[in-house]
């Protein structure tokens, strides 16, 4: 039965890569009906922000990301979830290794390392521990810790030989031992460094497989030497892309958002959110693209996830954003615009009907609220290639004709407007545009939105009419 893991540090907020392997975590758990697991990976206080593990999960929960065993939920067979609070056992194998020799206590300081380092830079060889306190004997080595020297724990690594990851994403990547070095496991305080820490709870969390991003690689086999000194099963290892700028290079600020918090800012929707992280490595067999999670999780597997770097693109975002203003229910994009709504909608039209009517024509929700704004507000401003265009020459006679004609419309809808429009165009022997332009803009104070005679018809007579009477002045 297959159990995953997302581990996040609490260090900031959720950003897209950790949301993307939170997801692809879910929904490969999904998929094999196995268990998805949260554990807080709170291994490095220093680093640790405050409220940040609250955070993260409500940015996973707000993407619809949920999961089985964590910190928070009412069943925890394997917990604590929290790595801080596993500790205890992370060093009573500590001590462990230690007695059986497979780990020994190194005294160097860093002030000795880094000679040892520049001393080998220096000879043209690869910055490396030389093992020099591998052959303290048992007894010197306990003699110098309990007079109080200061050590930490490091794992005996073959000198030789290599260390095979075998990868589902990226085949067979092979590690020389010999880089590897003789890795601490333990600090001076006798606290777990990440990977130490990462084996025994993957292990004892019966994980079977460890799903995450390409840039812990070069971990993996710290990991499966740990693993295997401590004689356990090794788990499967999937390492997803990299998330790479447009440009290629590492994803960061000035590209854009990359947190989950501020795309909600941006007026990007969860759903579209989710959508959109999915497509960053991974595609559905059939080359769909707007799927729900529970339609990925039919179809998500491994052996769909690239290995080259997936490549965020906002503008797709946006598309995608745009597909979900669309196709999700006008009551759910009511609910998802009202924090961006700066104006009182309390009076005028319908809210709901202008949301409807309005969706079609945004791509974020700021951009949505913005569109909406003159359903409320009379514009103060026009948009000023508008008013070259279609306010000048007869324009002031023709919206007075205009505002006469439809102050003696006994209804107000659609089609009655269009062929009064129609109508009074024949009259003057112009086209309808010449009409319809005009009136957009003196009633929205723009030149493009919805559909002009269902705008009116649901902004109201009375208001237009007034508005058409202020261009006319
Ligand atoms: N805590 C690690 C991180 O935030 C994840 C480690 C892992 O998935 O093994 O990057």
């Amino acid at each position: 039965v297959v159990r995953v893991r997302y581990a996040p540090s609490p260090t900031g907020t959720l950003h897209i890569g950790g949301a993307r392997t939170a997801l692809f975590n879910f929904l490969f758990a999904r998929h094999t009906n196995g268990t998805f697991v949260l554990r807080v990976e709170d291994t490095d206080q220093a680093r640790q922000v405050p409220g940040s593990e609250e955070a993260m999960i409500r940015g996973l929960k707000s993407l619809g990301i949920l999961w089985d065993e964590g910190p928070d939920t009412p069943s925890q067979p394997y917990g604590p979830y929290r790595v801080t609070e596993r500790m205890a056992r992370h060093q009573e194998l500590a001590r462990q290794l230690l007695a059986e020799g497979k780990a020994y206590r190194c005294f160097c300081t860093p002030e000795e390392l880094e000679a040892e380092r520049n001393r080998r830079r220096a000879e043209g060889l690869p910055p490396r521990y030389s093992g020099r306190c591998r052959t303290l004997t048992p007894e010197a080595s306990k003699a110098r810790a309990e007079a109080g020297e200061r050590w930490v724990l490091r794992l005996v690594v073959p000198e030789e030989g290599e260390t095979i990851v075998e990868d589902i994403i990226r085949g067979t990547v092979r590690f020389e031992n010999r880089i590897l070095d003789d890795f601490v496991l333990m600090k001076p305080d006798f606290t777990p460094v990440y990977n130490f820490a990462v084996a025994i709870d993957d292990h004892d969390m019966a994980i079977t497989h460890v799903i995450r991003g390409e840039e812990h690689l070069s971990n993996t086999p710290k990991q499966i030497l740990v693993m295997k000194a401590l004689g356990f099963d090794l788990p499967k290892f999937a390492h997803l892309p990299m998330i790479l700028a447009p440009d290629r290079t590492k994803l960061s600020k000035r590209h854009g958002a990359t947190s989950v918090e501020e795309y909600r800012d941006q007026g990007i929707l969860p759903e579209a959110l989710v959508n959109y992280l999915l497509l960053l490595g991974w595609s559905a067999p059939d080359g769909r693209e707007i799927m729900t999670l529970d339609e990925a999780a039919q179809e998500f597997t491994l052996e769909r996830v690239q290995h080259t770097a997936a490549i965020y693109d906002q503008k797709k975002l946006e598309w995608m954003n745009h597909e979900y203003f669309v196709r999700l229910p006008v009551e759910r994009i009511v609910e998802a615009v009202q924090p961006f709504i700066t104006y009182d909608t309390s009076q005028g039209p319908d809210f709901h009907a202008v949301v409807a009517l309005s969706r079609e024509r945004s791509f974020t929700l700021v951009q949505l609220a913005e569109s909406m704004r003159f359903f409320y507000e009379r514009p103060s401003t026009y948009e000023s290639k508008g008013v070259q265009k279609h306010f000048g020459g007869h324009v002031v006679e023709r919206l007075e004709a205009l505002v006469e004609r439809l102050e003696q419309l006994t209804a107000w809808d659609h089609d009655i407007l269009l062929s009064a429009y129609d109508t009074l165009s024949g009259e003057l022997s112009i086209k309808r545009a010449e009409l319809i332009h005009p009136t957009r803009l003196a009633v929205t104070g723009r030149t493009v939105g919805p559909g002009l005679f269902e705008l009116v018809a649901l902004l109201g007579r009375d208001e237009t009419l007034a508005r058409l009477r202020t261009s006319a002045e």
